[in-house]
């Protein structure tokens, strides 16, 4: 199973999302990922009450300030909250 699913991250079809528990969740990908290569600099969020994972890929992930002497790789941001399903306030569209 695990390895399918790798098979299918190494192709650009899904991506990795990892999440505080240690549990490894998955995303689609856009088009714009190819195989070895992916664009999915955007934001997950974790919604805490339906446990969905979501991609927000309006939201671009913020700038990080590294001391000096430390170079910046790869950085991977999730949310956990209370999505707009779940969340009674939310605006109805
Ligand atoms: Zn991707
Ligand atoms: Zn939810
Ligand atoms: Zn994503």
């Amino acid at each position: 199973m695990y390895r399918t699913l790798q098979a299918f991250v190494d192709k650009g079809i899904i991506h990795v999302i990892p999440t505080s528990d240690n549990s490894v969740r998955y995303a689609l990908c856009k088009d714009d990922c190819m195989e070895g290569h992916h664009h999915d600099h955007h934001i997950h969020f974790v919604c805490t009450n339906c446990n969905k994972t979501y991609c927000l890929d309006d939201v671009v992930t913020p700038d990080v300030k590294l001391p000096k002497g430390y170079a910046i790789g790869h950085v991977e941001v999730v949310v956990e909250g209370v999505c707009k399903k779940c969340n009674p306030l939310s605006f109805k569209n």
